[in-house]
């Protein structure tokens, strides 16, 4: 048997490890129901008051020191044992999606947890509740910030534009807006559990996201009566169909390694099918997994929209937006993790996850501190689809919680020799400041006229 200081810490760690798990099992039908109140109260992006009030309450009664109306509906839940060491943000994401036709959709707004956010909650409520433990905390040092960020989905982008110029956001982004605020500086590492649906009973980690821009189109044409005279119009939706077109002639010059994607949606086709149209819109993305992919492809974009307008004789508007930056997850972190997690469900269940070409402002905020978002595999359906449900709330929520307070605890114990040792080897690709400009770097609006 061994004896001596690094033995000794090691029990210790175990015995705060169980007191934790202990802790979290006499709540677990609390914190499930929880995440299932959510799910039948939907709320999309910047909308989250029910949700954040929710969250902010339980903050509250549970001895955290809160902050509310952070980036309009987020909300910040502060656990400090006054010892210094690192510090931690465990995120959950407040919004829904809009998908009417999903069982649990809002029926007036359409919106619906179709992306299993509210499970999130559940996981990060999950992990105060352990570390909330006197024993646990008494073993700490550092703090963590309890993060429910609003509206990580990029969508109803009119909406946010209309935020945006009343000057509540300036990005699209919950995270991102939490960076801009500020409430990054001084983080160390981060970490959120998202649902998936890979492997049912797993826990999937590693792997990374594309990383994208938005953009929203405007082609502007002359009304005319389309019978009578259309001789006298210019015709906006051919001028974006032409438009669409070109988009699609340049998909054999993106490269398989890069992963683009781009996805244009016509949000107006005209007013009234007796006039020529004069006013249609899109609004697309632009996905790849590296920035310099994102950035030519944008300007392939841009031409090949030029290119309708220049058939038609319409005008064009192009309004570019910074999206989500790719995200990249951290190594040394992610063994961590995965030890904890393996603790929970065995060696064989921590599936390692490959590159996937959906968007995330985890991303952003993985280009600033050391960052894992790993997955717990309890979904069925498609994401962002009707069918998409949370089927095991054990995993979703409890289990989820559990392998990320554990792995806090991994951090923060010991005097927070090991948070202390992955934050400082972590190679930050850029600085918050470096991160606002390029950022804003992104923004461009400008039209072509014929
Ligand atoms: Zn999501």
């Amino acid at each position: 048997m061994e004896t001596g200081p690094e033995s000794h810490a090691m029990t210790d760690r175990l015995d705060l490890k169980s007191s934790f798990n202990k802790a979290i099992n006499g709540r677990a039908d609390e914190l499930e129901r929880i995440a299932r109140d959510i799910l039948d109260h939907p709320e999309s992006g910047f909308r989250e008051t029910r949700t954040s009030k929710l969250v902010a309450d339980w903050f509250t009664e549970n001895g955290l020191d809160v902050q509310t109306g952070v980036a309009k509906t987020g909300v910040i839940g502060t656990y400090d044992t006054g010892r210094p060491g690192p510090h931690i943000a465990v995120m959950g994401e407040l919004d829904s999606l809009i998908v009417p036709g999903h069982s649990h959709a809002d029926p007036d707004t359409g919106a619906a947890h179709a992306c299993g956010h509210h499970a999130q909650i559940g996981s990060m409520l999950t992990v105060a509740v352990g570390l909330l433990d006197e024993t646990v905390k008494k073993g700490l040092v550092g703090k963590v910030s309890f993060m429910a960020a609003p509206a990580e989905e990029y969508i109803e982008l009119e909406y946010r534009e209309s935020l945006r110029e009343n000057g509540e956001i300036e990005f699209f982004g919950g995270k991102q807006e939490f960076i801009r605020l500020g409430f990054f500086e001084g983080v160390d590492i981060a970490m959120l559990t998202h649902t998936g649906s890979e492997t049912a009973g797993t826990f999937g980690i590693g792997g990374s996201n594309n990383g994208m821009i938005g953009k929203t189109v405007q082609y502007i044409g002359k009304a005319a009566h389309a019978g009578g005279s259309p001789h006298l119009g210019v015709n906006a939706l051919n001028a974006a169909q032409i438009g669409l077109a070109a988009v699609h002639a340049q998909r054999e010059t993106f490269r398989d390694a890069d992963t683009v994607r781009v996805h244009p949606i016509i949000t107006r086709g005209g007013s009234a099918v007796n006039s020529v149209p004069d006013d249609v819109r899109i609004e697309t993305y632009v996905r790849a997994s590296n920035v310099p992919a994102i950035l030519s492809t944008s300007e392939k974009v841009d031409r090949a929209l030029r290119a309708g307008a220049l058939a038609t004789g319409a005008s064009v508007r192009i309004q570019t937006n910074p999206g989500y930056l790719p995200a990249r997850y951290d190594e040394r972190l992610i063994e961590v993790y995965r030890h904890n997690a393996a603790s929970l469900i065995g060696d064989d269940n921590v599936i390692d996850l490959n590159h996937t070409t959906g968007c995330t402002d985890v991303g952003d905020v993985s280009q600033i501190v050391s960052t894992i978002q790993p997955t717990a595999n309890a979904t069925s359906g498609n994401g962002h689809g009707i069918d998409y449900m949370v089927d095991d709330y054990e995993l979703a929520v409890i289990k989820a919680g559990k392998a990320m307070g554990l792995t806090v605890i991994d951090l923060l114990a010991d005097n927070g020799e090991q948070g202390n040792r992955i934050a400082g080897s972590f190679n930050a690709p850029m600085t918050v400041g470096e991160y606002l400009s390029r950022m804003r770097g992104f923004r461009s609006d400008k039209t072509y006229e014929e």
